[in-house]
């Protein structure tokens, strides 16, 4: 039994063959999917999928590359978001200073700040995107904006193994994708190997970078059997291993099996 931390399902991309993705999430021992919202609209989606579906749950938030005119309305929007029951943290949030054109870096970690205190208030975990904004996004998390607590994901985890260190210490989760199948890819795999098995969790990040043997083609779901493939080999583990241990860490992060208030 695998679990899928982070897809956007909400995606165009899923349009017209969401029922099929399911399906074959499920053939392929998928139990429940996370789907983050990236904006007020997707958050909404997600939500709405997630009523559709019992294997499906929300999150919501506003994305760094979507954070420049996000406003006070908007984050009030994604806080009456929280009280829906298949809602399970806010995110996806952070940092993203990879393309010139994203939001300036000032919005983003005001945004990023606003939406950390917020999972703070709300006793709810964050998964947070941190591309190119490593030393930012630590200096956030490691300030008052951030409620340990609460606990969170970097999700598609991208940094060095002494960043992750520091973010084990304040006791995140480390989620990886499809990369760590990547051949060209030498630093997720260290960190893998690095990380203790019970700060893993697995994901897909569908619609986009899909895993070897799929690579090129859409992502969904069902492929985060072959993330776990991945980390097993890395980690020298049976797949049942690491499927158990991502599961249980999912669970525990995310509160599933406590109930919500
Ligand atoms: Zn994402």
């Amino acid at each position: 039994m695998f679990v899928d931390t982070h897809c956007h399902l909400d995606d165009p991309a899923f349009e017209d063959d969401l029922d099929a993705v399911i399906t074959r999430a499920r053939a392929r021992g998928i139990a429940w999917i996370l789907d983050p919202g990236t904006t007020v609209k997707t958050s909404e989606r997600a939500i709405a999928l997630a009523h559709q579906y019992d294997s499906l749950y929300a999150a919501v938030g506003i994305h760094p590359e979507d954070c420049a005119d996000a406003s006070t309305e908007d984050l009030d929007q994604i806080e009456a978001l929280t009280r829906d029951e298949k809602v399970l943290a806010i995110g996806e949030i952070g940092l993203d200073y990879h393309w010139a054109e994203n939001p300036p870096k000032a919005q983003q970690k005001q945004i990023f700040a606003r939406q950390l205190e917020m999972a703070g208030a709300l006793g709810l975990p964050v998964i947070v995107h941190d591309r190119d904004a490593h030393g930012d996004s630590v200096d956030l998390v490691k300030s008052d904006a951030f409620n340990p607590d609460t606990g969170g994901v970097f999700h598609c985890y991208s940094g060095s193994v002494e960043t992750a260190r520091i973010l084990l210490d304040l006791g995140f989760y480390l989620g990886f994708d499809g990369p760590i199948t990547f051949k060209n890819n030498k630093k997720s795999p260290e960190v893998v190997a690095f990380a203790p098995l019970d700060r893993l969790l697995i994901e897909t990040d569908s619609p986009y970078m899909a895993p070897v043997p799929h690579r090129g083609k859409r992502n969904e779901p069902a492929f985060v059997a072959d993330v776990a493939a991945k980390m097993a080999e890395i980690k020298h583990l049976p797949v049942e291993k690491i499927a158990e241990a991502t599961t249980a860490n999912a669970e525990r992060l995310f509160h599933l099996k406590e109930g919500r208030s």
